[in-house]
């Protein structure tokens, strides 16, 4: 019995193929990890670049940008989908619009360290507003009432392990994460 949730929000959007050393991964070095675990769908990223892709039997791949926001001179790059990785420092209420502008489909890790918000309720608004999920991330974390706050908001929460290797992969996958199915990004995809 890998996980309590049903098989549609056993997904990850969160996996690296670059690291912060100069090892890289690619989709098939996960393959046997993802298939022990039952994770059906995986989005593989990348660091401001755009993952090679490469089909895996029996999984779903979706090959995303992990962007830096603000902007760190990336061009734009095509991708399945791309998350928002906030600068240090940064208040992400003032940062809401560069995700706009940037097409982030996802904000990740909204508590990975140095990383604020002065106003949550303006921020879920306008994610609401412009179709931008919220991750719930498996190595950092969130208060519950952050992300209940977020769905009564209307912003869709997804899950990522944020692995940088194989043996960082996680299925432990709250309940409130939004179905694959409902993320428009795999709408648009099909
Ligand atoms: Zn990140
Ligand atoms: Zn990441």
């Amino acid at each position: 019995m890998p996980n309590s949730n049903s098989r549609g929000r056993i997904y990850d959007l969160h996996i690296h193929l670059d690291t912060h050393s100069p090892v890289r991964f690619s989709p098939s070095d996960y393959y046997v990890t993802l298939l022990e675990l039952g994770i059906a769908t995986a989005g593989f990223v990348m660091h401001d670049a755009t993952p090679a892709c490469e089909p895996l039997e029996g999984i779903a791949a979706y090959f995303g940008i992990e962007r830096t926001i603000p902007r760190t001179g990336a061009r734009h790059m095509k991708a399945d989908y791309s998350l928002a990785h906030a600068t240090c420092g940064h208040d992400l209420a003032d940062l809401v619009g560069n995700m706009v502008r940037e097409r982030i489909d996802i904000l990740a890790h909204p508590f990975a360290p140095g990383v604020l918000c002065s106003d949550w309720d303006y921020l879920l608004d306008m994610m609401s507003e412009h179709t931008i999920a919220i991750e719930y991330n498996a190595s950092y974390g969130g208060p519950a009432w952050l992300y209940e706050q977020a769905e009564s908001q209307g912003v869709q929460i997804t899950f990522g392990s944020d692995a940088h290797s194989p043996d960082q992969l996680s299925i432990d996958i709250p309940p409130f994460i939004t179905p694959l199915s409902e993320l428009p990004f795999v709408a648009r995809r099909v």
